[in-house]
This record gives structure tokens, sequence and C-alpha cells, in this order.
């Protein structure tokens, strides 16, 4: 007789057999899925930098304009 038990990670229906060996390969995953997300936040989080100083610069650059022409 075959049981299957639902692995808690990742929700799916494993032999209680192959629990052993699914328990390593799953828990990787999801160290690698954990890994992918903060990796996702980093650059994220430095696109946002890197658009925030683009921006700055050009508008000190039109405010550098509008004072020449001011002057
Ligand atoms: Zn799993």
């Amino acid at each position: 007789m075959e049981y299957l038990i639902i692995c808690r990670i990742c929700n799916q229906s494993i032999n209680i057999n192959l629990m052993d060996i699914h328990n390593q390969t799953c828990r990787h995953n999801a160290e690698q899925r954990k890994k992918l997300v903060q990796l996702n936040l980093q650059v994220a989080r430095l696109c946002e930098k890197a658009y925030m100083k683009k921006h700055r610069n050009s508008f000190e650059t039109r405010i550098k304009i509008v004072i020449v022409k001011i002057q």
C-alpha cells in the first residue's frame, strides 16, 4: 500500500517512502527561491536609487538653466 503525505513547503503529494529525498530537494529549492526574492529586492532598490539619482540630476540641471536664463 502506498501512502501519500502533503509537503508543508510545496503542498505536493509525496510518497512517504520518498519523503527524505523530497525534503532535501524541496528545502534546497525553497532556499533558492528565498535567495531569488532577496536578490530581486536588492535589484528593485538599486533601480529605485538610480531612478531617483537620474531625475534629481535632471531636476538640478533644469534649475541651473532657469537661473542662467534669468541672469
Ligand atoms: Zn515539498
